[in-house]
Formats: C-alpha cells, sequence, structure tokens
C-alpha cells in the first residue's frame, strides 16, 4: 500500500475521552472512530488488524476440528424464553421489536440459537462429537462502555459450541478448547493466563478465563508467579488424544490462578510468599462446560447407543475478537506509539522515502516495495512528500514491526537502513541483504493466511 493512497486519519492531538493507552493509541493511529456510545467503526488500518486477529482465532479453531458457521445478529426473542434467559438477562440485552409487533433482540452470546440448529438437524449419538462456532458482532447493553473496543457494546467475537453425548466428551472438548486458546493467544504475541472463574449468566460448573496481565485490566487477579514461566511453543498436539490435551489442562491449570469472583485467600497462602502475586488482567477468553443446562430445556436429546433419548452435554467457548485487539496494544507499545506483534501487524514493513521526487531514491523505494510483495508480504510504503520526522512519527505510531529507510546518501554507498520497531536498533544494509533478513524474520511468523 502507498501511504499517499491510503485512508489512515492519524491524530496529532492526544483526544482526551481515552483514559487508557490501547484506546487512545487506536483513535491516534486513526484505526477505530466511536459511531456512538461503545460503537465503533473500524477505520482501514484498524480493519486490518481486526481480521489478522480474527483469521488466526478461525485458523486455530479449525486445526482443533471445529466447524465454522455463521449466525445472525438479531435473534427471536421466543428462543430465549423456551431457555428461561430471556427474563433473567435483564438490562444487557438490547430488545426489539419489529413492525409486526414481534419481539427480537441483539444477540448478547448465541447457546439458543445453536441448540435450535442443533436440535432441527441431529439426531443420533454417531453425530457427535460435533463443536460449531462462529464470529459474529455481538450486543450488550453494557452499563458503563469505556476504554474504546476493550469494553463496547456493539463487539466482535467468536464464540463456540460444544455437543457431547458424554460429560467426559464434553470434558474433552473443554480440555480442546483450552489448548486451542493457549495456541491462539500465544500466536498472536499474547501471554493468556487461564484462571479459574465464576460462570455468571452463561451458567456451568466448570470455566475459565483467559487473562492477559495490565495494568489496566479490569479484573483483579492471583496468581502463583510459576504460572508466567509456562509457554505453549510450538509444540504439535493431536486434539483427538484425550490424554494429551488433559495434560496440558493440568499442566496450565495447575497453580494456584483466579480471578477476584473465585478466589481462595487461604489456598493463595499456601503458596510461598516470593510467588504470589496480585495484579490485574483483561478477560480475553472464557471457557464453560455446562452440561445439559440448554440441551434439556430445549429439548437437544440424540438418540444413544441404546436407542433411548439423551440430552446432549454442551459447553461454550468465546474470544473477545475486537478487545483483542486493544489487549494487544495495552500489552505491546511505549511512548511512540503501538509495537504490533508481527503475526497481526496491519502492514508488515514500512518503507520511508527521504527524498521524494528523486529518481534514484524512489525507484529504489519502488524495488523494495516490489521484492517485499514477492515475499508474500504487505509493505506500507510513505511515497508522501514530507518531512523524515513526520514520516518516521507515524510509522511509530501505527506499529509497524520493521521499517526500511531509503535515503539519496545511503543510496550512495549502497545501503539502505533497516530499523525494528521493538528494539529500535537500526542496520545499514544493502537493499538485497535487507530483504534477505526480512524474509529470514517473517519465514519464523506464523502468519495468518485467509481464515475461513
Ligand atoms: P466481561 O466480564 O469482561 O464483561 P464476559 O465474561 O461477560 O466479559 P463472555 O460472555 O465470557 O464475556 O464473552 C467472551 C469474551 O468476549 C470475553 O472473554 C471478552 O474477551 C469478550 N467481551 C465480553 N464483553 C465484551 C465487551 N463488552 N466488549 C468487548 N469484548 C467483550
Ligand atoms: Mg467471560
Amino acid at each position: 500500500m502507498r501511504l499517499s493512497r491510503y485512508f489512515l486519519p492519524v491524530l496529532k492531538e492526544t483526544p482526551s475521552e481515552a483514559q487508557i493507552a490501547s484506546h487512545r493509541l487506536m483513535l491516534r493511529a486513526g484505526m477505530i472512530k466511536q459511531a456512538g456510545a461503545g460503537i465503533y467503526s473500524w477505520l482501514p488500518l484498524g480493519f486490518k488488524v481486526l481480521r489478522n486477529i480474527e483469521n488466526i482465532v478461525h485458523e486455530e479453531q479449525r486445526r482443533a476440528g471445529h466447524i465454522p458457521m455463521l449466525m445472525p445478529t438479531l435473534q427471536s426473542a421466543d428462543l430465549w424464553r423456551e431457555s428461561g434467559r430471556y427474563d433473567d438477562y435483564g438490562e444487557e440485552m438490547l430488545r426489539i421489536t419489529d413492525r409486526q409487533g414481534r419481539d427480537l433482540l441483539y444477540g448478547p452470546t448465541n447457546e439458543e440459537l445453536i441448540t435450535d440448529i442443533f436440535r432441527a438437524h441431529v439426531g443420533s449419538y454417531k453425530d457427535l462429537p460435533m463443536t460449531l462456532y462462529h464470529i459474529q458482532w455481538k450486543f450488550r447493553d453494557e452499563i458503563r462502555p469505556r476504554f474504546g473496543v476493550m469494553r463496547g457494546r456493539e463487539f466482535y467475537m467468536k464464540d463456540g459450541y460444544n455437543f457431547d453425548l458424554t460429560k467426559e466428551d464434553a470434558l474433552h472438548a473443554y480440555n480442546r478448547h483450552l489448548v486451542s486458546y493457549l495456541r491462539t493467544y500465544e500466536r498472536m504475541g499474547l501471554q493468556a493466563i487461564p484462571m479459574r472463574a465464576d460462570s455468571g449468566p452463561i451458567g456451568g460448573d466448570d470455566t475459565h478465563e483467559f487473562l492477559v496481565l495490565a495494568e489496566t485490566g479490569e479484573s483483579e487477579v492471583f496468581y502463583d508467579k510459576e504460572i508466567t514461566d509456562l509457554k505453549f511453543g510450538d509444540r504439535e498436539i493431536d486434539y483427538d488424544d484425550r490424554a494429551a490435551c488433559q495434560a496440558v489442562l493440568e499442566e496450565f491449570t495447575s497453580r494456584y490462578a483466579r480471578t477476584d469472583e473465585t478466589h481462595d485467600e487461604q489456598a493463595f497462602d499456601q503458596i510461598p510468599e516470593d510467588r504470589r502475586r496480585v495484579a490485574r488482567g483483561i478477560e480475553v477468553g472464557q471457557i464453560f462446560y455446562f452440561g445439559t443446562k440448554y440441551s434439556e430445556p430445549m429439548g437437544a436429546t440424540v438418540q444413544g447407543p441404546d436407542g433411548k433419548p439423551v440430552a446432549v452435554h454442551m459447553g461454550s467457548h468465546g474470544i473477545g475478537v475486537s478487545r483483542l485487539a486493544g489487549a494487544i496494544i495495552e500489552a505491546s507499545h511505549d511512548d511512540k506509539g503501538i509495537i504490533w506483534p508481527e503475526a497481526v501487524a496491519p502492514f508488515h514493513v514500512g518503507i520511508v522515502n527521504l527524498k521524494q521526487g528523486d529518481s534514484e531514491t524512489d525507484s529504489a523505494c519502488e524495488a523494495l516495495y516490489s521484492a517485499l510483495t514477492a515475499l508474500g508480504l504487505e509493505p506500507l510504503y510513505d511515497d508522501r512528500d514530507e518531512r523524515a520526522g513526520g514520516k518516521f512519527a507515524t510509522m511509530d505510531l501505527i506499529g509497524i514491526p520493521w521499517r526500511i529507510t531509503v535515503g539519496p546518501r545511503g543510496l550512495k554507498n549502497g545501503v539502505v537502513e533497516l530499523t525494528s520497531r521493538r528494539s529500535g536498533e537500526n542496520e545499514e544494509l544493502s537493499p538485497e541483504d535487507t530483504i534477505e533478513k526480512i524474509a529470514a524474520i517473517f519465514a519464523e511468523v506464523d502468519l495468518p493466511g485467509k481464515g475461513v
């Protein structure tokens, strides 16, 4: 992309309404624009990041054997009356009446809708296990929308639902989700710690939340410091291997890690004092096992091996896709701006032309642009006729992980400058070596593909 032809409305001033870094930076970097309280438009740069996150989520879900689909944002109130949640859900639910007087709602989650689909089409235990998921906008009329996309009213969420014959099978689905979530967050450059949580209006007994540690997080968390040393890393896992998934669950959940809702002072005090941590975290996902809570009242049964109907065991599993854009920034920024992890970066490499209009400099930039594109990377070429300082500031603000600076003086010596956004380190290299180095860096990165 050439910046002269792009739409990147960066702000010079720090918006006064933004209280935390990610909100400030998303506004300043021209990623989002508020459309209403807790409702945002995703401007081109923000949209690219959102898509990258979404595609990673899709790819990791599919890797775990889960099936993508799409349900609508508007749902019929009648389904929610069946489960009994129409009244329970309260004021967070946005209720709408259509011209025929029918009660609708903007979905805050989809247990009812998916259960309705399941009961209409699945009749035999032989069709199980099955996990369906979608990534769709949700609406919750939060009393205090704040921090930009972190606590929006309209937000983008992956929600998946497993259907299993037995509790044991459903717990394997739970473990599978836990494993795939660990992989998903790490692929985005985040450490998200599974913590024992409270199930809230979704209901159920087993539930873990995934939290990214950050001072600005809304949840208070209590954990054993040792847990932060755990990495999923690049291990390959067979998602059908029950023991392997169970082992990962045990590895990642055996140390104390809880949110304030389930915190147990006595158990916490058992941890050696120097390992006890009280901190704040951002919830980026949650998994639940809730048995037959929906399948029973809604009649989602299958014919079991003995021919008798059995209510299926279910769980639901959410990832806050739009919140993740903010959470990644909270975890990765400095006073100049955002520092994108390579895998979610909106552009991989920035090219700064120090003397636009100088034919040699221009053609060196064009050559780098083509070479990067040929590697399958997306460069952002600042081809505007602007001061170098302004160009650097923009690249730093929007967080492009690598920058190549091209000017007549360097070219005279056959070099350009390669700068890492994260470390700030500079290196002078020939254009060819620069491309080679970038190729090597990105060969290590699991970039998202097309998602579904
Ligand atoms: P919270 O406790 O933050 O209100 P929740 O527990 O009600 O969230 P879930 O039902 O678990 O939310 O939804 C799954 C994920 O969706 C959450 O882990 C979170 O990342 C994201 N999410 C929930 N509410 C919002 C919101 N208002 N804005 C943005 N993302 C949200
Ligand atoms: Mg939650």
